[in-house]
């Protein structure tokens, strides 16, 4: 696969697609609809990091860093789960289906999945992988950062989820070098010292990634993780072991409308299912599929509810560590190297010989003082308020060109995945893949959630193929 440069490419028919960010969404989608076109098609991928099919998540290249779904579940198509399994034993990879690989290697097999699809499209069907930043989306053409035009007939942004944001009181503090704003920028905790003090603002996933990652670059200081309730994701049952069966959803889907409801009957359900039923992971992930219905069934202020109180329950059973990941965590946290609070950061306070002192409100009481010589924002996909921080999202925004759901959570699209402008008209040619569906789905995050997406949305745009 060669980059082509954005001047080369002029010519478009009215069928073209321009997909804006190359990550996995936008690499699931190049790949479903250069499978699915049956009559000429040009696909164009813009990325502006260097590699396609990295993204977010698959960009990193320390080997701790792991996938959290075992890789035979990491297929990229829909109904080829074990897709990724077979890439690692083609490639020679000494992993099986059910372990835990390091995330890079998911990144190639999606270059390599990209690359086969370009191949071997139907004639007169072609990919165009680019490089370059979109900057802003006009009726026809997308605008890069180089001042250059790329057309787009039709539009999909798979531009991933908006950038972490800093809580209100930190943001002031944030400006100084020894704040990390992102985490997974290449070089970005080379700086830090064997032995300073690191604040990880957040407990989950991210914060966990940065832990090993500064044991692996021989860190000794102490770490604090930071969040609202100071929980860890729960680990994965140990790799190769079979899910257990009869895990169902229906009490729960049968539940009344609420939340409170839905809650109990799950609660029932795992306390019900004894030593020999289901384990509990089984019966959260026989939730997966009915996720979006129960959402879409909630009432705004029901929703609302869910994000204050349940979420962070939620986010660490549902979101899960692999096995080493949360054994290495456990393990800081017995020789007393890692610590964990929940409460809320009030203010910093810069220390003259360096770092600072960061206040903290603790939950369930009491004021601590945490001195951190570095703060490493481990939060996460920001809320609205971060999509302004984004070139593109923020011109999206002020021209009404989108529209951001009630909660703040992510964007509105209809069932074809188009855009909903300000005015809540959808975009005839413009489409969303990606994290921002959790608006109206809420489980829009992963692998296998994000290929259904792909495989939908490949559809809309080629109903005849
Ligand atoms: C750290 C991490 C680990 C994860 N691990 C797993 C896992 O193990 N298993 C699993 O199932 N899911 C995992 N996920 C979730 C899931 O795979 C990701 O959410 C998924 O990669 C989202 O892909 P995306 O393409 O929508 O967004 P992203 O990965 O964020 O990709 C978006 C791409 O768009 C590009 N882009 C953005 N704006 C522009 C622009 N204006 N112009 C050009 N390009 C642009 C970016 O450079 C980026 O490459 C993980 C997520 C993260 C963050």
């Amino acid at each position: 696969m060669h980059p082509a440069s954005p001047t080369s490419d002029s010519a478009a028919s009215g069928r073209d697609v321009l997909i804006v960010g190359g990550g996995f969404s936008g690499v699931a989608l190049a790949c479903a609809l250069l499978r699915r076109a049956r009559a000429p098609l040009c696909v164009r991928l813009v990325e502006r990091a260097p590699q396609h099919g990295r993204g977010l998540a698959y960009g990193t290249t320390e080997p701790a860093h792991l996938l959290n779904v075992p890789a035979g579940r990491m297929g990229l198509l829909p109904g080829d789960e074990g897709g990724f399994a077979r890439h690692l034993a083609e490639t020679g990879q000494p992993w099986g289906a059910a372990d835990f690989v390091p995330r890079a290697l998911y990144g190639s097999y999606l270059q390599a999945q990209l690359a086969a699809h370009a191949r071997q499209a139907t004639p007169g069907v072609q990919l165009l992988a680019l490089q370059g930043e979109v900057l802003a989306c006009h009726p026809g053409r997308a605008e890069l950062a180089d001042g250059q035009w790329l057309p787009a007939p039709r539009l999909v942004l798979a531009t991933g989820a908006w950038p972490a944001a800093w809580p209100g009181p930190l943001q002031a503090a944030a400006q100084q070098p020894a704040w990390v704003a992102d985490p997974w920028r290449p070089g970005a905790l080379a700086g830090i010292g064997a032995d300073d003090d690191v604040l990880l603002l957040g407990s989950g996933l991210t914060a966990l990634d940065m832990l090993l990652s500064l044991q692996r670059q021989g860190h000794r200081g102490a770490v604090t993780m930071l969040s609202r309730r100071g929980l860890l994701p729960q680990a994965h049952r140990g790799l190769g072991a079979a899910p257990s069966t009869h895990a169902d959803s229906a009490a729960v889907l049968a539940a009344p409308g609420s939340l409170r409801g839905q809650l109990r009957a799950l609660r029932r359900q795992v306390a019900a299912a004894g030593p020999d039923g289901p384990d509990w992971r089984d019966l959260l992930t026989s939730l997966r599929e009915a996720t979006p219905t129960l959402w879409q069934a909630l009432p705004l202020a029901e929703r609302a509810r869910f994000l204050r109180h349940l979420q962070p329950f939620w986010d660490t059973h549902r979101h899960r560590a692999a096995p080493p990941v949360r054994a290495a965590a456990d393990e800081a946290l017995r020789s007393g190297r890692l610590q964990l609070l929940a409460g809320r950061v009030l203010r910093a306070d810069a220390v003259p010989a360096g770092g600072c002192t960061l206040h903290v409100q603790r939950r369930g009481g009491g004021l601590q003082a945490v001195p951190a010589r570095w703060v490493i924002n481990c939060t996460g996909a920001g809320p609205a308020q971060a999509a302004g921080l984004d070139a593109l999202w923020r011109g999206l925004l002020q021209r009404g060109q989108v529209r951001v759901d009630a909660l703040g959570l992510g964007i509105e699209v209809d069932a074809q995945h188009r855009l909903l402008a300000a005015d809540g008209q959808p975009q005839p040619h413009w489409h969303y893949i990606g994290p921002l569906l959790r608006a109206g789905h809420w489980e829009a995050t992963a692998v296998p959630e994000l290929r259904q997406h792909a495989q939908a949305l490949a559809q809309a745009l080629l109903p005849a193929g």
